[in-house]
């Protein structure tokens, strides 16, 4: 591609921000499978054309031009935008116009990396001529990833209860393929099933989102999960459980994280990850813990002029909260009723569990808090063995590591820390082999303990 800069760095404020895209087409990069679809979908039902790029086939382009300090998941993404700019210039030619998109890539606040991947992105967009004017849509956890400016505003309110649900239903996909894979009695039926399932789910999404006809979409996951629960050998013994937690991208990203859950499961596992909600939770939890620590500090340094203001943000995170973790437990009950899926964490029982080790905090509110309380919570509940995902060099992923290990060595459970580039490790399949058999010696041990 060839490149020429003609932007400045006034690019980043006037083309990065929240777009109204229509009449143009968003772009959606996938971060799980699932989940980009069905926002997608989401997105097309309140008449947004979005699409979801190709992902992880522009992998040389995200490399070319990265310097390999950046974090991976932001050279998937960047390959993953350069390829799609370069596919639809070969397909349009002369009519291919960057006005007519736009990209969206959201950002968050904090000591993370991930609120610069879009200013990063903006920079290299901006060295190929013309590509400043296809804008970048960003929004941001200040303010709990408000859709305000994205579309009308009698839009928003729908728009964002019903990108939250596709968000679970996502989770819900995932759980269910977890749940029945590793027990399928014919080989590859429920990856099959899967594809045929997410579809489904996604043509419900466009056609019941935008009016709100939430019964319609539950009644597409029950034929779903019936179908689903078909495909499992009822006389198969429960395998060891692992569970997964890290870096939200990477263990997501099947591509990225080299299938992960699916080489656990060819050596013998039935996993569940962290789910997308946890993270959207998270986000609301520390926006309502946040404004009762200023209200606090405000009170008792007699500000009185912000407490109005500091009152209303703790009421309306907590309430945004109470409404999805309500939405959420409806949604795994509804499964719950034919097939056990494991139930999400709830993020103020993640704070607690923390507080009794004292080994972390929220305070210190990168992705770091609910891994270490992920990893803790898989280790009381009975779970085999837990595996720790992650971008190498990942400051969160590198400082839960430094935490968990000794604190698993402890407790006895199996545990792994699995960083991933895009680079295949030599030993990556001994250590999950390795990790594996000591995971089937504890479920045995703990057997034979409830035997005596
Ligand atoms: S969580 Fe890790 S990979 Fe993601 S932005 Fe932060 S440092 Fe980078």
């Amino acid at each position: 591609m060839d490149t020429k800069s003609d932007a400045g760095f006034q690019s980043l404020t006037d083309n990065i921000g929240t777009f109204n895209p229509r009449d143009k087409l968003l772009l959606i990069p996938e971060m799980n499978r699932a989940g980009a679809r069905l926002l997608a979908a989401t997105c097309r039902s309140h008449g947004i054309r979005a699409r979801v790029l190709q992902t992880y086939k522009g992998m040389d382009l995200g490399q070319e031009f990265t310097s390999g300090k950046e974090c991976y998941p932001c050279q998937v993404t960047m390959g993953d935008i350069l390829f799609f700019i370069q596919q639809e210039k070969e397909k349009l030619g002369r009519d291919f116009n960057p006005e007519n998109y736009v990209y969206f890539m959201p950002e968050s606040d904090g000591p993370c990396r991930f609120g610069m991947y879009n200013k990063y992105q903006r920079i290299v967009l901006d060295t190929f001529p013309g590509l400043q004017n296809l804008k970048i849509g960003s929004i941001t956890c200040r303010g709990g990833y408000s859709l305000a400016g994205m579309i009308e505003k009698k839009k928003v309110r729908n728009l964002r209860k019903m990108m939250y649900l596709s968000l679970l239903m996502a989770d819900i996909l995932d759980r269910l393929l977890w749940r029945i894979r590793p027990y399928e009695r014919k080989p590859g039926s429920a990856d099959r099933w899967m594809e045929t399932s997410l579809q489904d789910m996604a043509g419900a999404f466009e056609v019941h989102a935008a009016d709100k006809n939430v019964e319609a979409m539950l009644d597409v996951l029950d034929a779903i999960v019936c179908k689903g629960k078909d495909l499992m050998d009822p006389g198969m013994a429960r395998k060891p459980r692992i569970g997964v937690v890290g870096e939200i991208y990477l263990r997501m990203h099947t591509q990225a994280n080299q299938d992960l859950i699916r080489n656990l499961e060819k050596h013998g596992a039935e996993v569940v990850c962290a789910s997308l909600a946890e993270w959207v939770n998270f986000v609301s939890y520390i926006e309502k813990r946040s404004a009762a620590t200023k209200l606090r500090v405000n009170l008792k340094q007699g500000r009185i002029a912000s407490l109005r203001a500091d009152l209303k943000q703790m009421l309306d995170a907590g309430l945004e909260l109470i409404y999805r973790e309500s939405r959420q437990k409806s949604l795994y009950r509804r499964v719950w009723a034919q097939l056990d899926v494991a139930e999400d964490h709830k993020i103020a029982h993640l704070e607690h569990t923390l507080a009794t080790e004292d080994v972390f905090s929220f305070d210190i509110d990168t992705e770091a808090p609910l891994s270490i309380a992920g990893i803790m919570e898989y280790a009381r509940s009975g779970y085999d063995g837990v595996v720790n995902v992650y971008p190498f060099t990942c400051m969160p992923g590198m400082t839960t590591a430094a935490i968990a290990k000794p604190m698993m060595a402890q407790t006895g459970v199996p545990y792994l820390d699995a960083p991933y580039d895009a680079s295949v490790q030599p030993g990556r399949e001994a250590a999950i082999r390795t990790f594996m058999y000591q995971a089937q010696q504890r479920q045995r041990s703990k057997g034979s303990q409830a035997l005596q």
